[in-house]
């Protein structure tokens, strides 16, 4: 199951710069492509608002 980014998102770019497969594109809030996606949890574990979820 991909992540997904909520409203919590307070675009600090935390998780741009850990995610392997570099599928979080920069916004007012930020998007995870669900296609490339692997689910391994590195971003949801940098997020300081827990703004990362299961999709
Ligand atoms: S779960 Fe992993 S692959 Fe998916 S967006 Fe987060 S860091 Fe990238
Ligand atoms: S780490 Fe969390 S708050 Fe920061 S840009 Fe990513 S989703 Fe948004």
């Amino acid at each position: 199951m991909p992540k997904k980014i909520t409203e919590e998102c307070i675009a600090c770019g935390s998780c741009l710069s850990v995610c392997p497969t570099e599928c979080i594109s920069e916004g007012d809030i930020y998007i995870i492509d669900s296609e490339q996606c692997i689910d391994c949890g590195v971003c949801a574990d940098e997020c300081p608002t827990e703004a990362i979820v299961d999709a």
